[in-house]
């Protein structure tokens, strides 16, 4: 049996998959091929191999602060993380934070923490879980850096934010976070699951740097590619 799914091979022979999965045969969520019985995580080899690597230290503001990322964000990796976010299948951030060890390590710099980028606290309480951190986990369990989750984002209604014009959204994602320790010489690693516009780690970073912080980088999984470092 050499059926491998995953990015890093991940492997199942016991008995019982392969009869539960001649009961409930089940089929890849991405290409909808059947998948064989010892492929794991919902999809098949080729569509994890499909995700398109993109290891890219981004300069964004403010200044000296870089972002780099596993892969771009295409139609298949947005299929994974809403899956992996939205239907709650929270093993699959476990090989994303395993991308993430692989490009950590071709990068020049060692931060003594890894802060995950929090979500809003609404979508935190409905769902259970906070992304960047499930995904931080595989990166710390490697690295032996602590995660430290001192970032917090602030409580605003979607509504206020859907009524506001492009500046005055840009506006309050600039306040939309608050760090109230002192991380005085101490280099962060900014960690979330995607990257759109910049605004959120721009925001973020910018917590750091008032804080004291000696050295800011961000990593996230995916970043969108109609990224513009101005945003
Ligand atoms: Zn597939």
């Amino acid at each position: 049996m050499s059926n491998i799914i995953g990015p890093h091979g991940l492997r199942r022979y016991a008995l019982p998959w392969l009869l539960l999965d001649a009961a409930l045969p089940s089929s890849c969520f991405a290409c909808g091929n059947r998948l064989g019985s010892t492929q794991a995580l919902g999809a098949c080899h080729r569509c994890w191999m499909g995700l398109d690597p993109a290891l890219e230290v981004t300069p964004m503001l403010p200044a000296g602060v870089t972002v780099a990322s596993a892969v771009r964000y295409t139609g298949l990796a947005r299929r994974y993380l809403l899956r992996a976010k939205f239907s709650r299948h929270q093993e699959l951030f476990d090989p994303m934070g395993r991308m993430l060890v692989a490009v950590f390590r071709q990068l020049p710099y060692r931060p003594d923490c890894i802060l995950p980028v929090p979500s809003h606290p609404w979508d935190t309480c409905a769902r259970g879980f906070t992304p960047s951190v499930e995904i931080a986990r595989a990166l710390s369990r490697a690295t032996g850096i602590p995660i430290r989750p001192l970032l917090r984002r602030r409580w605003r209604p979607w509504t206020a934010f859907k009524r506001l014009d492009r500046a005055g959204r840009k506006i309050l994602a600039a306040r939309a976070f608050r760090l109230r320790h002192d991380l005085s010489g101490i280099s962060v690693l900014l960690v979330d699951d995607l990257m759109t516009t910049g605004s959120t780690l721009a925001a973020c970073s910018r917590c750091c740097a008032e804080a004291g912080a000696s050295e800011i980088h961000g990593l996230v999984w995916a970043r969108a590619t109609f990224f513009n470092s101005n945003n």
